[in-house]
């Protein structure tokens, strides 16, 4: 579904973060990234999103086969894809649930569908913001605008529960999050997941991946996937650190 094939990047300078990225991500697969910082992790993210800092020298990324990198960035998240930022951004005076609304009619648009009316739009909300457990301030108030890192952190999956994506990218979506939180925005994400859609998490701990459990986990370091395995792997890191792996 996504497939990211020898992916360099370099930042204006002409430094190269991604030194040639493959992942091959599946319907139904949760892919976990790990790996110390400074890696490029948040690179591959925003050079999927199609982030402005960031040049593509080389490599490919496609969803269901279409040329990601040569889309808008709207085009990019209307085709299906989910990018939650390590820092998510805070806009003043853009009314959170009116944002989520537009983001959402404009998806549906692209797809050739009418626009959600207000009333079904507002059960929707209400719906998954039940599940996420945000109360009613979180609606009116500006997108993230003086949210606690944890309350950024919940209200993006918020809006990656309504605006329902083929593939989402969450990145450290765990940090920040208090123990309870990170229960119930896990479970958030479990519910969101189906056979037909695929997770990327970066993460730098093992809990989070107790709850939602990853298909894969591969370690990014250098600007390069140096190793990848199943689920025992997270662990062997949490016990062992990064050191022991070699890089080729
Ligand atoms: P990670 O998320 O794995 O911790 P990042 O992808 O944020 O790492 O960063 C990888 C490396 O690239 C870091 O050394 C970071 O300083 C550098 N980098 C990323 N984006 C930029 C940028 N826009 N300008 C300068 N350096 C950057
Ligand atoms: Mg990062």
């Amino acid at each position: 579904m996504l497939s990211i094939k020898n992916l360099k990047a370099s930042i204006e300078d002409g430094t190269q973060i991604l030194k040639g990225i493959n992942l091959e991500v599946k319907p139904g697969e949760v892919h976990a990234i790990m790996g110390p910082n400074g890696s490029g992790k948040s690179t591959l993210s925003k050079v999927i999103a199609g982030h402005p800092a960031y040049t593509v020298n080389d490599g490919s990324v496609t969803l269901d086969g279409k040329d990601l990198l040569s889309m808008e960035i709207c085009d990019r998240a209307n085709s299906g894809l989910f990018i939650s930022t390590q820092y998510p951004t805070e806009i003043p005076g853009v009314n959170n649930v009116e944002f989520l609304q537009m983001a959402l009619n404009s998806k549906r648009a692209y797809q050739g569908l009418e626009p959600l009316a207000d009333a079904d739009f507002k059960k929707l909300c209400e719906e998954k913001m039940a599940m996420l457990e945000m109360d009613d301030r979180y609606r009116d108030r500006g997108v993230n605008d003086g949210f606690s890192g944890g309350e950024k952190k919940r209200n993006e999956i918020l809006q990656m529960a309504i605006l329902d994506p083929k593939v989402s990218f969450l990145d450290e979506t765990d940090s920040g999050l208090d123990i309870d939180a990170l229960r119930i925005v896990a479970h958030g994400i479990n519910q969101i997941m189906s056979p037909e859609k695929a997770v990327i998490l970066v993460t730098h701990y093992q809990r989070l991946l107790d709850y939602i459990k990853p298909t894969y986990v591969h370690v990014l370091r250098h600007g390069k996937i140096i190793l990848s395995g199943g689920p025992e792997l997270a662990l062997k890191l949490e016990e062992q650190g990064y050191d022991w792996i070699e890089e080729n």
